[in-house]
């Protein structure tokens, strides 16, 4: 079969080709220039906020966000354990002590995990919560393949317990609450700190970068500067801090500028397929897809069906195999990160749901050029593929 549909490609309908040969023909490739501006300009308005400070990756992005949350060697930041790895590294680039908490059905953190945590683990004193002697001065939450977290209690839980809280929207760019407190705030401007990325597979690319934002203004900018070597002065290299090269550059910046402009139509897009999809998956009694916090509007980056085990016989393996064969690219959900092998001597605490999720969900075609008929075709070959392995 010669038919080959894709999980995630980038799409470059737009002005990339057209800013990016601008960028070049002004000489301006690398960490200045003014598409880097523009580019923080375009993510500020969308996501409703004054501040925005353009970076690397979403990695590097992570990392200024629990630098300047003031995350220390020794200290705890709780974190999940079902999500893609570069959520948690930085906790360890900070030689602090990562923490595992449970999902809820959204593969997200559950809120209810992490105060019983706080509450049953940990020790208040004055206002600094400590485990095991060790201060816990963060949670990383991630809103996984676009979907928000409980962002209202866990509020509540960080408000309570004194943690900054990190949101990882390296995924969720453009979802945002519709209903209750947070009604028309955007995943990664309700916490602390909000990292997004803009890696090949993202809803949008730069090739890689990434961007922070901040509930303060002064600590996007000084996160801006922790990201250009922290200089302080623009003629005689004078250094006050410990700085990164963590900048974006220009060339990203200007691909960044042109992806923004088609946003708002691939997250229409991603919806658009999803709801297809949802109807052809209607009643199919091997796996069900999965649906996205009600009250909210995701930008719908990922589409999940979760595997009926009682009714299949395959390891995820076998079944992503089957699909490869038949033209549809798949891919299951992360190994838990407190299973990989510099993690398995944390703590992960009463994980049920992360283990039980890691093992059923099926990530399949989202990307934003496919077909109403590729969809079809997508359906039906889950649909039969599943079916050869029925028990
Ligand atoms: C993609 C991703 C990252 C890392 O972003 P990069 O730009 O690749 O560094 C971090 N966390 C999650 C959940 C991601 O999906």
């Amino acid at each position: 079969m010669s038919r080959f549909i894709p999980l995630s490609i980038p799409n470059f309908e737009g002005n990339e080709k057209k800013y990016v040969d601008d960028a070049l023909e002004q000489g301006w490739v690398s960490t200045g220039g003014a598409y880097i501006t523009k580019f923080e300009e375009r993510m500020a308005e969308f996501l409703h906020t004054d501040h925005v400070a353009a970076c690397q990756s979403g990695t590097s992005a992570l990392h200024l966000s629990l630098v300047e949350a003031g995350v220390r060697p020794g200290d705890v930041v709780l974190v999940p354990p079902l999500t893609f790895i570069a959520a948690v590294n930085p906790v360890k680039y900070q030689f602090a002590t990562p923490v595992f908490i449970d999902c809820d059905d959204s593969f997200c953190m559950d809120p209810n995990k992490l105060r019983r945590f706080c509450e049953e683990e940990c020790k208040l004193k004055k206002d600094t919560l400590f485990y095991r002697g060790q201060t816990v001065r963060a949670v990383v939450v991630v809103h996984v393949f676009g979907n928000m977290v409980d962002m209202v209690s866990v509020m509540e839980v960080a408000g309570k317990y004194h943690l900054k809280v990190i949101e990882d929207a390296t995924e969720a760019l453009g979802t945002h609450y519709t209903e209750g407190m947070y009604a028309g705030k955007y995943a990664g401007t309700i916490g602390d700190f909000g990292a997004f990325s803009f890696n090949g597979n993202k809803i949008i690319t730069t090739g890689g970068g990434g961007a922070v934002t901040a509930n303060k203004g002064k600590a996007v900018d000084h996160i801006r500067y922790l990201s250009t070597q922290a200089k302080d002065d623009p003629h005689d290299y004078i250094h006050n801090e410990i700085g990164y090269n963590y900048r974006m550059t220009n060339f990203q910046a200007a691909l960044g500028v042109a992806q923004m402009e088609e946003l708002p139509e691939f997250i229409r897009r991603k919806n658009s397929n999803y709801d297809l999809y949802m109807k052809l998956f209607e009643g199919f009694e091997m796996g069900k897809l999965v649906s996205f916090r009600e009250g909210t509007a995701s930008n719908k980056w990922f589409y999940s069906l979760e595997i009926n085990k009682d009714k299949i016989k395959a390891s995820m393996r076998e079944i992503i195999d089957a699909l490869e064969k038949r033209g549809v690219q798949t891919r299951a959900i992360w190994g838990l990160i407190n299973e990989q092998i510099p993690y398995r001597g944390e703590i992960a605490y009463k994980l049920e749901k992360a283990p039980y999720y890691a093992a059923r969900i099926l990530n399949f075609p989202s990307t934003t050029q496919i077909t109403e008929d590729e969809i079809k075709y997508v359906a039906e070959q889950i649909k039969e593929a599943l079916r050869t392995f029925a028990i």
